[in-house]
């Protein structure tokens, strides 16, 4: 009989759902709106159907053996996710409702820390003990694994390389401060740098003729492939502020690589490069030559499915009950 976990992304719009087995093979997926204003409870009842009725459709051969879950200020230690941001709710128990309901084992993380567990099993980072997964979305996430494990800290929310501070009194950021590295490096931070440098450029680019609220960081990409030069300056600059917080986490961290993530990186090399020479420049001595910067081998559309399937079956590999 072949196992399978059923791995949970909830997001602020949608929720992604998918059973995958420990070779990383998705055998069936689907996602539902998430209506968070609905609250917690709504969500966790649709979700048990769907688990439910998902299961019975898969052969009789497969067995669910657990659940992994992703979501924004998921805590991996107390299972809760704790006053999210972008779903409105309070502080919920949501891996204890859920494994109530299911009658199996549920873990939890947040978005960026479960794409990380799904780099080491099913993406680029396979072979490797020491690496950090930044996840550029409309803001920057990142996942670190030191020594093999994935980095939880005190209280389960290590790893907030988005809200360093890279410029004094710089841009406002929705955490409150000033200056974070996501109000720079992130689809947001892009957007923002794209328009910083039409007030300021005269040159011609397609993207005076977009809205801030109609770009994403893909268009900008792809507009960056084509030649646009204001979108190829963004990069160029995304790219220096995020190799040098690049360097600054290496310090502490040592890894063998950073992988990126997201719908900006796939402009390639125009951002890979420009944070490399930058990462450089500021490494210490001894790291310099030493650490790669690469991106995402997960499948775009299913990442964050795969990566908290993958916390569970890390949490079956390395913990007697699960
Ligand atoms: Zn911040």
């Amino acid at each position: 009989m072949q196992s399978v976990m059923l791995g949970i992304d909830i997001g602020g719009t949608n929720t992604a759902y998918g059973f995958v087995g420990e070779d990383g093979i998705l055998l069936s997926d689907g996602q539902i709106p998430t209506l968070a204003g609905e609250g917690p409870e709504q969500l966790l009842e649709r979700l048990t159907t769907l688990t439910v009725k998902g299961r019975d459709k898969l052969a009789a051969e497969v067995n669910l053996i657990g659940v992994g879950i992703g979501a924004p200020n998921g805590n991996y230690y107390t299972g809760n996710i704790e006053n999210p941001p972008n779903l409105g709710w309070p502080t919920v128990p949501f891996a204890r409702m859920m494994s109530k309901k299911l009658n199996l084992p549920v873990a939890i993380t947040n978005d960026a820390n479960a794409t990380a567990i799904g780099e080491k099993y099913f993406g680029a980072a396979r072979d490797m003990e020491n690496f950090v997964v930044i996840t550029l979305g409309t803001g920057l996430g990142s996942g670190i694994y030191v020594n093999n494990e994935l980095v939880y800290g005190e209280d389960g929310f290590a790893g907030e390389l988005g809200h360093t501070c890279v410029q004094v009194k710089g841009r406002d950021c929705a955490c409150g401060n000033q200056g974070c590295l996501e109000t720079y490096v992130s689809a947001t931070g892009l957007k923002r740098t794209v328009f910083e440098l039409l007030s300021r450029r005269t040159g011609k680019s397609t993207l005076r003729e977009v809205s801030f609220n109609n770009l994403s960081g893909q268009q900008i990409a792809e507009f960056a492939l084509a030649g646009d030069i204001i979108a190829r300056e963004a990069f160029q600059i995304t790219g220096e502020y995020l190799g040098v917080a690049l360097a600054n986490a290496a310090a502490f961290s040592r890894p063998e690589a950073f992988i990126l993530f997201g719908g900006m990186v796939a402009a390639g090399e125009l951002i890979v490069n420009p944070t490399y020479m930058a990462m450089e420049r500021h490494l210490l001595g001894v790291y310099r030559g030493k650490i790669n910067i690469l991106t995402s081998a997960l499948p775009g559309s299913s990442a964050a499915v795969l990566g908290a399937a993958a916390l569970a079956w890390n949490e079956a590999k390395n913990k007697e009950k699960f």
